[in-house]
């Protein structure tokens, strides 16, 4: 790559604002792969960056860390891919150094920072990022299933985390790309039932189409009343909180049943939340966070084999409308899952 190739970066300058940052990409670094963005979605973090009340992204802020793309050129050290080949990339970036990391538990790293936050968002013409980062698709994938490998990954996470095993009662809450995933892969994972919970019909029919068995209106009835009448008074073996609200955080423990684990996915706008804690005591349950990947990527990338990934897309847009794809990912009655940029 001897030229210098003009990019177009997207950017959130205030809330609800985006523009683009023009830069120039220079020469790469042994180790960098300068990737052609084909396809980048906009994530659920993404949004409350938008709306600038992310609790740890402050505005202004490049956005877009879900995508896929081809290899456009490799720095001199590159081994594991080549140019030309379709690719996606864990957006993470981590130090090797600090004892997490030497514990192999990268996703801890006490360094660990993401490509967009350096100013290299994915709604953009290119990115360049560090090989070992890169992930060839296979086949089963394109372009636009690839760029969903990120928040996958993210749903694998938690269900290993979450330890769902045959045969298992499973709860999601909230049906967003995240909560549905969840669901897709706890039911992969062998869970016998996987019920999900949302206020909206028409994402709960799309979640029956990824892997959910059971799908209840928690606007309409009672979740903790319906989980038990389902479960003949037991409750659940282990539940999803996908939302980051106090009333879900609440739920996903009233409805475990004796021992069971309540994982914390949803990213809290107000942190405080108020519960009874004899529950823990009375019904001796667990709960726990679940934030990012870490081994993650190829799991996901393998268990996508047969997943109708596609039905998720809901809206694509070309980068220069990244306005429009924003206020429709924002716009509560756009009925969007995954909107994708397509440069
Ligand atoms: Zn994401
Ligand atoms: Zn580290």
């Amino acid at each position: 790559m001897e030229q210098t190739i003009h990019n177009r970066v997207g950017q959130i300058y205030e809330p609800f604002k985006v523009r683009f940052l023009e830069r120039e990409i220079g020469p790469l670094q042994p180790d960098e792969v300068l990737v052609k963005v084909r396809a980048s979605a906009i994530c659920g973090s993404d949004l409350h960056i938008a709306r600038g009340l992310h609790p740890s992204v402050p505005l202004p802020a490049t956005i877009g860390h879900e995508f896929a793309g081809d290899v456009a050129a490799v720095g001199s050290e590159v081994e594991n891919v080549q140019v030309g080949q379709r690719v996606t990339v864990e957006p993470c970036i981590v130090c090797g150094k600090c004892d997490a990391c030497r514990h192999g538990e990268y996703g801890y790293c006490e360094h660990i920072t993401f490509t967009y936050r350096n100013g290299d968002g994915a709604m953009a013409d290119y990115v360049v990022v560090k090989a070992p980062y890169v992930y060839q698709l296979p086949d089963y994938l394109t372009y636009e299933t690839g760029a969903l490998m990120e928040p996958l990954s993210v749903a694998t996470h938690a269900v290993r985390r979450a330890d769902v095993r045959l045969g298992e009662t499973v709860l999601v809450i909230g049906a967003g790309a995240i909560g549905m995933m969840v669901a897709a892969m706890c039911r992969r994972s062998g869970a016998g039932r996987v019920i999900i919970a949302d206020h909206n019909d028409s994402r709960l029919q799309m979640a029956l189409q990824v892997g959910a068995t059971d799908a209840v209106n928690s606007g309409k009835v009672d979740l903790e009343q319906e989980v038990a009448r389902m479960t003949g008074g037991k409750g659940v073996d282990k539940s999803f909180e996908c939302v980051g609200r106090e009333s879900c955080f609440l739920q996903a423990i009233m409805t475990l049943k004796r021992s069971g684990t309540a994982t914390i996915v949803g990213i809290y706008e107000k942190p405080q939340v108020t519960f009874p804690a004899s529950r823990l005591v009375t019904h001796e349950i667990r709960i726990q966070g679940a934030q990012g990947y870490c081994w993650d990527f190829p799991i996901a990338i393998a268990a996508a084999r047969d997943l109708p990934l596609e039905k998720f897309v809901t809206h694509t847009f070309p980068l220069e409308q990244l306005q429009q794809a924003l206020d429709t990912a924002l716009d509560k009655n756009s009925g969007s899952i995954k909107v994708l940029i397509k440069p």
